[in-house]
């Protein structure tokens, strides 16, 4: 792949260049990434967490009809008093789903449930704590406005409009949307078929007896965890042994089957580190130079068109790399047209967040309130990158990139929540 030519710092694969910034390892990362375009139609429900594969344009307005968006009484705007009060007949009742089904006169009244179809003639409603009833009439003062208290036909959406573009995650709103628009069945992407496997001599499933100088397999779950809200399907693929042989047929096995393989550990230059050496034989590889801690080592290759991403062993790494790296190239892969990050946000910290120059360093952290109400950061304490249960521990990360230096209490820094509400 490389030639004599000087090393080009645009090239992620040229490992002659130095750190690469996250954010360009990300940019490269993506444009590797050919977006699944084969598609199924699926019936509603099956659709959330999947890409919507064609937009769906409502072929109704919704609401569908003006209704009253309270219990009360519906009269024609024109006739409400401006001064004084004003008294109209109550002629009918009108519920959700049971229109009263004539016309109202300027005089009369129609009592109306919240949701009731507006009756003929009518444009206002008049919450009923406001009303005085007096046999069958209905005494109302002055101070409303006409056209209060109703939703109108379209609000939400118009005929024809689009509810929800080609290339959106359906996630809980665009699933009650589609519903709203009364479509029973959509066209999705297919889901992208991803390969996990652990590797290492030491790695035992949990479960099973842990002999001296072995540990749990952590990563293979943390990273199953993490691809189980993203709608797509996972091969849980075990931990496969330190040998070149056995990584060579796992991953060449894994790359018939699924369309991106991910894999922890092995991907150091140590003598136990097969999977490069595998890589090389089966495909292309590049070990990657992230300027980002923790994060590294990291790969990316590919065995024909199927995408590798080789995380680095430790588990705090492992967590970091994906959402940095993995996440948004397997979103595309998705045919996800909008990559959803997830927004940063400025708190005060109140405890110390120390970096080196020159690279991105991710902080597991604590966002909370003060007194005031204001947001504020405390790290979780040691960073260690095999320190996993401060992610558990954790509810966000700092973070502090390329050119920032170390923050300090009362400065205000980057936040990423690890769950938003969607
Ligand atoms: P490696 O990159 O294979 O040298 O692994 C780096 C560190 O991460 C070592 O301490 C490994 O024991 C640890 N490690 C690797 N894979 C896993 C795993 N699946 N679960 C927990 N720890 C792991
Ligand atoms: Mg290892």
């Amino acid at each position: 792949m490389m030639s004599s030519s000087p090393p080009d710092p645009n090239n992620c694969f040229d490992p002659r260049i130095g750190l690469i910034p996250v954010a360009q390892a990300e940019q490269a990362l993506l444009e590797q990434v050919i977006p699944i375009t084969d598609t199924e139609v699926v019936s509603l429900p099956d659709a959330v967490g999947r890409v919507l594969a064609d937009p769906v344009a409502s072929t109704i307005n919704v609401p569908p009809h003006a209704n009253s968006a309270m219990d009360g009484y519906a009269v024609h705007g024109a006739s409400l008093p401006s001064s004084g009060v004003r008294e109209f007949k109550v002629v009918g009742t009108a519920f959700a789903g049971k229109p009263w089904a004539h016309r109202c006169q300027p005089d009369e009244a129609v009592q109306v449930m919240t949701g009731a179809m507006m009756p003929q003639g009518t444009d206002t409603v008049v919450i009923q704590e406001d009303i005085r009833l007096e046999n069958e009439i209905a005494v109302v003062s002055a101070g409303h406005k006409s056209g209060q208290n109703v939703r109108q036909a379209g609000e939400d959406l118009q005929r024809d409009q689009i509810a929800v573009e080609a290339g959106v995650w359906v996630g809980a709103a665009e699933l009650g949307v589609l519903a709203s628009v009364g479509v029973g069945r959509v066209k999705v992407i297919k889901k992208p078929i991803v390969a996990v496997f652990s590797t290492g001599d030491e790695l035992k499933n949990a479960g099973e007896h842990l002999p001296p100088g072995a540990i749990y397999d952590s990563n293979r779950y943390t990273l199953i965890g993490l691809l189980q809200r993203t709608g797509l399907e996972i091969l849980n693929l075990g931990i496969i042994p330190d040998d070149p042989v056995l990584t060579k047929k796992a991953l060449s096995d894994a790359s018939e089957k699924a369309d991106l393989i991910i894999t922890s550990g092995g991907v150091s230059t140590g003598s136990a580190d097969f999977v490069i050496h595998a890589l090389e034989e089966l495909g292309e590889i590049s070990l990657w130079r992230i300027a980002i801690r923790p994060g590294r080592p990291f790969a990316f290759g590919k065995i024909k068109d199927k995408l590798f991403f080789g995380l680095p062993g430790n588990p705090v790494a492992v967590m970091v790399t994906f959402y940095r790296l993995v996440q948004p190239s397997i979103r595309r892969l998705m045919g996800q047209s909008d990559l959803n990050p997830v927004p940063v946000v400025k708190a005060r910290a109140i405890t110390r967040f120390r970096k080196k120059p020159n690279r991105s360093e991710v902080y597991r952290a604590i966002l909370s309130q003060d007194d005031n109400g204001d947001p504020v950061v405390a790290s979780t304490g040691q960073q260690g990158s095999g320190l996993l249960s401060s992610m558990s521990i954790a509810n966000c990360f700092v973070l502090l990139d390329d050119l920032d230096t170390t923050a300090n209490p009362g400065d205000m820094v980057d936040v990423q929540l690890f769950d938003g509400l969607n």
